[in-house]
């Protein structure tokens, strides 16, 4: 960039392909386009006439053009499976939007007795920060054979709850029953495909900060039922 603006020929070499991509939309795109106009419809219709373009400024808003439209297609298209949230009257009870769900992945307890969907959690803490402290909080309701863990959030006065002790690896002591599973049980039932997911928070955007809210149900049964209209192929090699 220093070179381009002390009027240099620059060459730039790099293995990482996004430092490439930056630095071909930064120095190598925008001067092919420089003093153009805009060819984006409402630019053509508004402005073409009297408008003079200086540098970039026809890419700029050609660029904000088509972004706004593939953000309102993805939208279209997506929208449904990201539902906002409703804050709490302090937080201004708006809807607001969800920056994050938070889950939990789960397997099936191996001791006969209990069997509940274990939680792989390794810590309840949402935010350390100094007056705006927030956990999750696992309740477990033993009166269900299976016993059903859920969560809820909690802020203010007091701090997360420790995870049951867990070992290195994949090593998880159960939530309901307190038994240590070692990562042979939980390594398998991933293989198997029975590793299953549970909403543990949802993180959304509040009014000068993050709003931690306890898990919706129609959340998380819209994201189970979110089918990819395609399959990427991945590989371990
Ligand atoms: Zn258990």
């Amino acid at each position: 960039m220093e070179a381009q603006r002390l009027g240099l020929e620059a060459h730039g070499s790099d293995i990482n392909p996004v430092a490439v991509l930056i630095t071909k939309a930064l120095i190598e795109i925008p001067p092919k386009f420089a003093n153009f106009t805009p060819v984006n419809p409402d630019s053509r219709k508004n402005s073409l006439k009297t408008k003079i373009w200086y540098g970039v400024q026809g890419l700029a808003e050609d660029v904000r053009y088509y972004g706004q439209w593939m953000r309102e297609q993805a939208f279209k298209q997506i929208g449904h499976l990201y539902p906002k949230v409703n804050l709490s009257q302090e937080s201004g009870d708006a809807k607001a939007t969800v920056i994050a769900w938070l889950w939990a992945r789960t397997v099936k307890c191996p001791n006969p007795a209990c069997g509940c969907q274990m939680p792989l959690v390794r810590s309840f803490e949402l935010s350390s920060k100094k007056g705006k402290e927030g956990w999750i909080e696992p309740t477990i309701n033993h009166s269900q054979q299976p016993p059903v863990v859920s969560f809820q959030v909690k802020s203010g006065k007091g701090k997360a709850p420790e995870p049951p002790k867990t070992g290195r690896g994949a090593k998880f002591d159960c939530l309901a029953c307190k038994q240590p599973v070692d990562d042979k049980h939980i390594k398998a039932e991933g293989v198997a495909g029975r590793m299953n997911t549970q909403l543990l928070a949802i993180v959304a955007e509040g009014k000068n900060s993050r709003a931690y809210l306890q898990p919706i149900q129609k959340h998380e049964d819209i994201a189970h039922s979110a089918q990819p209209s395609w399959i990427s192929h991945c590989s371990d090699s």
